[in-house]
């Protein structure tokens, strides 16, 4: 069976994370669980396994693997919460999400690549996602609040749409900076509503957030 290849590499690529600072076993023991190369590309499974992002078409890439862990440290996710992510990507962090949460909402603007996520999400029978094809820089409002809001790419502020639907209680990680380098930003929303915001990962890259709150594709030079 698919899902059985690459344990050793597996194995190798968990000792990685652990050593970027992952302690929590239940976090570590997710990348046993969810098999990354059923959500790339054939043409990079030889590399599924390696800490590093990876192509997946349309000009996108499937993040990093120990900086999604570190994400999930930071954002926690529990067994009762609705989480929303932008950005579905591959899917692959999308399965690690649904593991742990209650229930996902993915938004992805690349209908190929959601349909992708899709397929791998449904061979491995993870069927508590719901996904949309579109600007998540607005959200996804119908089933708003969320208790956490993951953001896979970058943008030059926090989408006023997004911190509208945090729950009270919630935990939003973003990056934000420039169109080249960027810190992971958690924004927390207390009990009384209040927002509070902290560099929870400094330096890393990430694709732009396209969209009515993202970049514009002009700002990119267009065509991306
Ligand atoms: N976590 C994913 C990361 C994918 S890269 C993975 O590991 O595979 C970020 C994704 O965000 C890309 O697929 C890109 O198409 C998508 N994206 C960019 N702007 C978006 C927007 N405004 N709404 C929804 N998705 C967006």
């Amino acid at each position: 069976m698919n899902e059985f290849r690459f344990s050793a590499q597996r194995r190798a690529l968990i000792e990685e994370i652990r050593s970027r600072g992952v302690t929590d076993l239940e976090l570590l023991r997710l990348f046993d669980l969810v098999p990354r190369h059923l959500f790339l590309p054939e043409g990079v499974w030889n590399r599924a396994y390696e800490d590093a992002p990876l192509p997946i078409g349309f000009g996108q890439t499937a993040s990093q693997p120990s900086l999604q862990a570190r994400s999930l440290q930071v954002l926690r996710p529990g067994s009762e919460d609705r989480v929303l992510e932008i950005g579905t990507g591959s899917g692959f962090f999308t399965a690690l999400l649904a593991r742990l949460a209650d229930r996902v909402y993915s938004v992805e603007r690349v209908r190929e690549l959601s349909l992708r996520a899709r397929k791998a999400l449904d061979g491995l029978e993870i069927r508590n996602v719901a996904m949309l094809v579109g600007d998540g820089s607005i959200g996804w409002r119908k089933f708003a609040p969320y208790d956490v809001i993951t953001v896979a790419a970058a943008s030059p502020s926090v989408p006023e749409a997004l911190l509208d639907q945090l729950a009270p209680g919630g935990r939003l990680l973003i990056p934000l900076g420039s169109r080249e380098a960027q810190d992971m930003i958690l924004v927390t929303r207390d009990a009384a509503g209040e927002l509070h915001e902290e560099v929870a990962i400094p330096d890393c890259t990430f694709v732009p957030l396209l969209g009515r709150y993202g970049w514009s594709d002009e700002a990119l030079g267009g065509g991306r």
